[in-house]
């Protein structure tokens, strides 16, 4: 299989589109990683994710994403970034179709951390992919409180509060939970009970 053959099939596994395109394939046999660099053409368009119109790239920053591991590799997801200059919404960060802003994990990587971590424990999840688990709370509170923004409350009548603490990393986790229908409603994380007050 030669190398354009093997961008192709890497292009298709991770769903990219145009402008976006595998600029190079690296693999490190001593460190076992594989980094996949992407990149953009001079000159192309992105669509301002808040007026939908196509902008050209204002200026671009360097980042990496983790990404699921391809056999025994750590797999990273290179590119820059560019941001957009909107004649309406002024600059932003153009949406990336692997991952969303401010995570970096690729969304896949995020859907794999988030089905096992409700099977074991986060912090063996951390060990497992060898990531601070700090992280891997982050992006859970993240989704977690995403899907708490589209539940009613309204019919809530009884609440219970309870704070249980996780005593290896001294996390503190504060519970509200709708008594009535036996349902977790809210759920916060502060490191230490110290840093809170
Ligand atoms: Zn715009």
């Amino acid at each position: 299989m030669n190398i354009d053959t093997a961008t192709k099939l890497f292009e298709m596994a991770l769903h990219l589109e145009k402008p976006w395109f595998i600029s190079n394939i690296s693999l490190n046999k001593e460190q076992k990683t594989l980094n996949i660099y992407l990149d953009f053409p001079r000159g192309s368009v992105f669509r301002c994710s808040k007026c939908g119109c196509e902008v050209k790239a204002y200026d671009t920053q360097e980042k990496t994403w983790r990404h699921l591991n391809f056999f025994q590799y750590e797999c990273y997801l290179k590119a820059r970034v560019p941001r957009l200059n909107c004649s309406v919404d002024g600059i932003h960060r153009a949406d990336l179709p692997w991952a969303r802003p401010g995570s970096s994990f690729t969304l896949l990587f995020e859907a794999f951390l988030f089905t096992i971590s409700g099977e074991i424990p986060v912090q063996r999840v951390a060990d497992l992919v060898v990531e601070d688990d700090e992280k891997i709370w982050r992006m859970l509170d993240h989704y977690v409180n995403k899907a708490r923004e589209t539940e009613d409350y309204s019919s809530v009548n009884k609440i219970g509060m309870d704070e249980t603490s996780m005593k290896k990393n001294h996390n503190y986790i504060t519970l509200a939970v709708d008594l009535e229908k036996k349902k977790t409603i809210l759920n916060f994380r502060r490191k230490s009970l110290a840093s809170s007050l």
